[in-house]
């Protein structure tokens, strides 16, 4: 699979991104990092004690109407990001193996799985030793995770919803329903047992979105039929409304508790869940060096000097 004839993911443009054309991720085949570092706000296992290491990848297969990263996703038109090769990206992945983190975690990759799968190898080549964490929206096409599987330890993958209407509204496509559970069959097939400690198998993160709580239910009810004994759950509540103008309703204590009662009555013992006063009540500006709070994060040097060169 490669950037010819583009079917990468399900959007499955067909087009020659070797040639420049651009489909729904708007990506040619250079890859564009958005940012590189360490970062805090991942679920605990994967911070270690300095933090993740992050690369974020610009573009996007989907566009979420609630993005908090459309600076980088280009759902508004920016784009922000910089031209990097398999070579370099590699250099980046040891970088931060430098700095300490406590793994690589690629953050929305699908777009360019050919030129990671090759800087992955190039980096294990050179020495690097952490584990790869695939940090995914879930919209994935089971035939393109094939091609880098074998190069991931932990899958960190959304599953949005199960409802196409929810869909429909939220993630900029309602065949994100029809996709999302044969990608889960799929990694629950190659990685049916979850070790945190080993930084193996699967955390399976669910967004609560306004308004939606039947869905999440119903959401809930099959995580726990299909894969609660082989797949971490990591239960969000920190919807942040991308547009200032829009007013989403927002959940109350008594739909939160039904939540938490839910989880008890379904047995969904291993995971975690946000706690209320755990909302993040900002979006990352990508326009500066350090694009999240400070305690959060710190730039990685090696980005940082490819940011300026270009
Ligand atoms: S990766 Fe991009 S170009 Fe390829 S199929 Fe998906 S959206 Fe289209």
């Amino acid at each position: 699979m490669d950037y010819t004839g583009c079917e990468l993911c399900p959007n499955m443009c067909r087009i020659d991104r070797t040639r420049g054309e651009k489909g729904v991720c708007l990506m040619s085949d250079k890859v564009k990092v958005a940012w590189s570092g360490l970062h805090k706000g991942e679920e605990p296992p994967l911070v270690g004690k300095y933090g993740s290491g992050m690369i974020f990848f610009t573009g996007c297969p989907l566009h979420c109407a609630y993005c908090q990263n459309r600076q980088i996703s280009g759902s508004d038109g920016m784009n922000i990001g910089y031209e990097v090769s398999s070579d370099e990206l590699s250099e980046m992945m040891l970088s931060l193996e430098e700095m300490k983190a406590s793994s690589i975690n690629l953050v929305t990759g699908t777009h360019f799985i050919p030129s990671i799968k090759d800087a992955i190898i190039k980096a294990k080549e050179k020495g690097l030793g952490l584990p790869i964490v695939w940090n995914s929206s879930g919209y994935e096409r089971v035939e393109a995770l094939n091609e880098i599987d074998d190069l991931i330890d932990v899958y960190l993958l959304d599953c949005k919803s199960l409802s196409r209407n929810v869909c429909s509204l939220f993630c900029g496509s309602k065949k994100y329903a029809d996709v999302i559970i044969p990608v889960m069959d799929y990694i629950k097939e190659r990685h049916p047992v979850t070790d945190l400690d080993k930084m193996s198998g699967t955390i399976l993160r669910h967004l609560v979105f306004p308004g939606t709580i039947e869905a999440t239910k119903n959401f809930l009810r099959y995580f726990a039929s299909h894969y609660k004994n082989n797949f971490y759950l990591s239960l969000m509540v920190q919807f942040v409304p991308p547009l200032k103008n829009v007013d989403f309703p927002k959940m109350t204590d008594d739909e939160y508790d039904e939540l938490v009662e839910l989880l008890e009555e379904l047995e969904i013992d291993d995971g975690f869940m946000q706690d209320r006063g755990d909302e993040i009540l900002w979006i990352p500006d990508f326009t500066k060096d350090v694009p999240f709070p400070p305690s959060f994060a710190s730039v990685n040097p090696y980005f940082l000097s490819l940011k300026e060169r270009s």
